[in-house]
């Protein structure tokens, strides 16, 4: 992976995804349901991104605890093979370049 690869990828992102990725999503809570976890009640507790349409599944105890969690992304949102750049790094590449795309649309 190099940062032009990198830069490709940002490129070929919504900006919905850039926003997302800049700033967090923008969770709604789609519903809860109760269940049985190995004998004692739990919540499982989906979610979803107003803006860029990820989904969230959180398994969460009684005591508030999450147990577990699992996310489900729309096409084209997860960016791959920029595991060895770094988050940080993949992270302000995907900031500059969502404020250029913004400075531009305002023009
Ligand atoms: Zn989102």
């Amino acid at each position: 992976m190099t940062t032009k690869a990198l830069t490709k990828q940002i490129q070929s992102s919504s900006t919905e995804a850039l926003t997302c990725r800049s700033f967090g999503h923008a969770w709604n809570i789609d519903g809860i349901e109760v269940v049985n976890q190995n004998g004692k009640k739990a919540y499982i507790e989906s979610v979803s991104c107003v803006r860029c349409a990820t989904r969230r599944r959180d398994t969460v105890l009684t005591s508030g605890v999450v147990s577990y969690r699992n996310y489900m992304y729309p096409d084209g949102y997860r960016l791959s093979g920029v595991r060895p750049l770094g988050a940080s790094y993949v992270k302000r590449n995907v900031r500059i370049f969502l404020i250029r795309r913004v400075m531009e649309g305002a023009r």
